[in-house]
């Protein structure tokens, strides 16, 4: 298990962050720029050291260790590649480090560049590959050593959209046969979604909640969170009273919302998507967003389902 409590200072920021990932789970830290996500993994990391606090993983104390001797893999977005060295050479770097056997490092090398499909490209240099080959090749590099922690900071930043959906599966599958014990920060709610067993969003430089991503997507625990997640039906305490909800702050989650009910309302936006359709409707003054796979035309009278077991009730 990593469990970790740390503080550190800038001028005008304060991170605090208490925390344990379970050996072998994937944790994603989620959160706006500038919350502190970088900062907390290089704490982690050792390349920056805590005002307060310490870093223990499997009961070892790694505090007081360099980030060479914490047996941490890490990719940071700046941490580049070598660019003199070929993508086989970036990848047994590490390996050299930790003096592994010759053999052993040439079966390493080789299997992870069976797995990321990089083989053909093996004696190229960085500059020679595109923008996602080179994010593989630094993911691999990250693994090779079979790091018993990995802290990845945003791993497909700067990715087209289609790259990055492919090397977000990939990820995933990497993550999850390897088994080691993660940590990825990522500023994407659905990157941290698919990649992760549990979740944390950090906000200011402090946790606000930790947990299963359907549990915090379907029940963030502030108005905060919601909107942070990307969540858009927020209804004031006057809106919840308007559609029989109590009079306080409520969030209705996609899965509290459908097409089809007693509730009647028009469609004032329709905005298609492709493969959904996005659609604002007004019921009983209230504006509400939900989606569908097809859906009216603007001015079309429709009737909605409200299941108030499914919404979220704020405080205030
Ligand atoms: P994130 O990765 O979530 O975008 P960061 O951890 O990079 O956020 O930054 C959190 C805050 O700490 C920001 O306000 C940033 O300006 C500040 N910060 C980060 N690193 C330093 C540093 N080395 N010196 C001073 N301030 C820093
Ligand atoms: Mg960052």
């Amino acid at each position: 298990m990593l469990a970790l409590s740390l503080e550190k200072s800038f001028p005008g920021f304060r991170l605090a962050v208490a925390l344990e990932v379970q050996e072998g789970e994937v944790l994603a830290l989620l959160g706006p720029s500038g919350s502190g996500k970088s900062t907390l993994l290089r704490l982690i990391a050792g390349l920056l050291s805590p005002d307060k606090g310490f870093v223990r993983f499997r009961d070892q104390d790694l505090t007081p260790l360099p980030p060479e001797r914490r047996g941490v893999g890490f990719l940071f977005q700046d941490y580049a590649l070598f660019p003199h060295l070929t993508v086989a050479e970036n990848l047994a770097f590490g390996l050299v480090e930790a003096r592994w056997p010759k053999a052993a490092r040439e079966d390493r090398v080789e299997e992870l560049l069976r797995r990321m499909e990089l083989t053909p490209h093996a004696r190229k240099r960085p500059q020679e590959l595109s923008g996602g080959e080179q994010q593989r090749v630094a993911l691999a590099r990250a693994l090779a050593p079979r790091p018993r922690l990995l802290l990845l900071d945003e791993p497909l930043g700067a990715l087209d959209l289609r790259l990055r959906e492919e090397l977000l599966l990939f990820l995933r599958r990497t993550l999850r046969a390897e088994g080691i014990t993660t940590l990825v920060v990522t500023h994407d709610q659905e990157e941290a979604f698919l990649l992760a067993g549990r979740v944390a969003v950090m906000r200011e430089g402090r946790l606000v909640q930790v947990g299963r991503p359907e549990e915090v997507y379907t029940r963030p625990q502030d108005a905060w969170t919601a909107r942070f997640l990307g969540h858009k039906n927020l209804l004031s305490p006057e809106e919840s009273q308007a559609l029989g909800l109590p009079p306080k702050p409520h969030l209705l989650p996609p899965q509290a919302l459908g097409l089809g009910g007693p509730l009647r309302g028009k469609v004032e936006e329709r905005l298609f998507f492709g493969a959904r359709v996005g659609l604002w409707v007004r019921a009983k003054g209230v504006r509400l967003y939900l989606e569908a796979p097809a859906g009216p035309e603007e001015g079309t009278e429709v009737g909605l389902h409200l299941d108030p077991k499914r919404a979220v009730a704020f405080g205030g």
